[in-house]
């Protein structure tokens, strides 16, 4: 019998004993013993043992089976055995193996330290780990497309090549511009608001780049950025907007990616209960008194930065909005909270479990007048945002909008520890490698 095309590690762990497969994959590890040669293959949806009986195979099988080294890229045919001691239970009889690529000796044997993986991430991005959390993210930007797409929202195009700060100049990277100065985009926000005024809900996602002063576990450098923006919602209608969308992206990674979860040990209660639960709202100043509850030395007016979320966050299993901050906290362009000036309608939600921060939002300011007296309240030069006014004389309407890190989502979703592992090539300051 003829073995049909080459079929996944995955799809071969479902078949029945005596079938025929064709594999290919690299070889993941290796063992020698007296009888047999076991290699256990890898490829993208997983892994599987195959073996090779000294005693029964032909001569150039039990050669090319020696001569395969860790990472050689493989071509294997054999037939299926229930093994309950192989991985997955199964494993594969082969009766021909051809080295395609002969690997040299792998850099990355376990045990390494992380400089030295980082300098060979090319290679590192192998491992099974790293493997399963791309996988997740995948997804991730899958539902999120969906989501989307689904609910008739228009994808747009913005610039990464740009004049203005949105987030602020202190985290610009520049650039030269035929002898003009531009700088990298740190967000499509304004961009977007442009395009509400012809597509009313509209979204983008490209990276945004943040020249972040000090290194965190959460911040890039270069970071995906998903954007939206929407005419005539206010900050409530677009908080419900962030809810579905976190909800979809989960409920689609707990369907698709369970596996995935699982071999990284991500505890899946908090994902389940995020699930069923619907965000609440805690103000700044609610957050305030909680902080001062637990011990920080903390004052209605400053920051809440990363330890705080983090001891907001970390006895919690589902997210929840922090909103209504101090202006003087956040960017010009949000919208004053008329019943209360000293405030503006902004809303972050913040993911559990410690991790704190992955959107940011607000209902923008749509009034000429005020925005101006903003922009020049901030020391910003009112001829620099023209275009941005303009919208706000032509036909201004109510709009609100958010910035979801996508690689932040994946971090809290996978439960890693760092954000350069949700992400498969990080930007480090010490170097763009690879
Ligand atoms: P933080 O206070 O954590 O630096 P931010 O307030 O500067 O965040 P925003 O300007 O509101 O963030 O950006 C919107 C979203 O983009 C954030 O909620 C976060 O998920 C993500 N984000 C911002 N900066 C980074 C970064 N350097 N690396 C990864 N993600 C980021
Ligand atoms: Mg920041």
């Amino acid at each position: 019998m003829e073995a049909e095309n080459f079929v996944s590690t995955r799809e071969a762990l479902t078949r029945s004993d005596g079938e025929l497969v064709r594999l290919r994959g690299w070889v993941y590890r290796k063992r020698e013993l007296a009888n047999n040669i076991f290699i256990v293959l890898r490829d993208s949806e997983g892994i599987i043992q195959c073996v090779v009986n000294r005693e029964s195979a032909p001569k150039e099988l039990v050669e090319e089976a020696e001569r395969a080294t860790i990472e050689s890229s493989i071509e294997a045919e054999g037939s299926v055995a229930t093994d309950a001691r192989a991985p997955g239970g199964k494993e594969v009889r082969l009766s021909s193996l051809r080295v395609v690529g002969l690997s040299e000796n792998f850099p990355i044997k376990g045990g390494e330290s992380l400089d030295y993986l980082l300098d060979i991430r090319h290679l590192w991005l192998r491992s099974r780990k790293l493997t399963q959390i791309m996988r997740v993210r995948a997804t991730v930007l899958d539902a999120l497309r969906r989501y989307f797409i689904d609910n008739g929202w228009w994808e747009v195009s913005p610039p990464i090549l740009t004049q203005s700060a949105v987030e602020g100049g202190s985290t610009l990277f520049p650039v030269d511009f035929f002898g003009r100065k531009a700088y990298l985009s740190q967000s499509a926000q304004f961009y977007l608001e442009v395009m509400i005024f012809s597509l009313e809900r509209v979204w983008s996602l490209t990276p945004s780049f943040r020249a972040e002063r000090s290194r965190t576990r959460r911040h890039l450098y270069e970071y995906w950025h998903l954007e939206a923006e929407a005419a005539w919602m206010d900050m409530h209608d677009m908080m419900r907007v962030v809810e579905d969308m976190v909800k979809a992206t989960i409920k689609e990674v707990l369907d698709k990616r369970l596996e995935e979860l699982e071999f990284l040990k991500r505890k899946l209660d908090p994902l389940e209960e995020t699930l069923r639960s619907k965000f609440k709202e805690v103000t700044y100043d609610e957050a305030i008194e909680r902080l001062q509850k637990k011990g920080f030395n903390i004052k209605w007016g400053d920051d809440i930065g990363a330890d705080e979320e983090r001891a907001l966050t970390e006895d919690l299993n589902v997210p929840f909005f922090l909103t209504m901050f101090p202006k003087h906290l956040k960017s010009f362009y949000m919208k004053a909270y008329d019943q209360d000036p000293r405030l503006v309608l902004g809303f972050d939600l913040e993911a559990p479990e410690g991790y704190g921060e992955i959107v940011g939002g607000s209902q923008r300011e749509d009034r000429y007048d005020v925005l101006y007296n903003r922009i020049v309240e901030e020391k910003l030069n009112p001829a620099d945002y023209q275009w941005y006014l303009d919208l706000r004389r032509y036909g201004s309407v109510p709009h609100s909008g958010f910035g979801l890190g996508v690689d932040r989502l994946v971090m809290w979703i996978t439960g890693i520890e760092h954000i350069r592992d949700a992400i498969p090539f990080p930007r480090l300051r010490e170097r763009i490698y690879p």
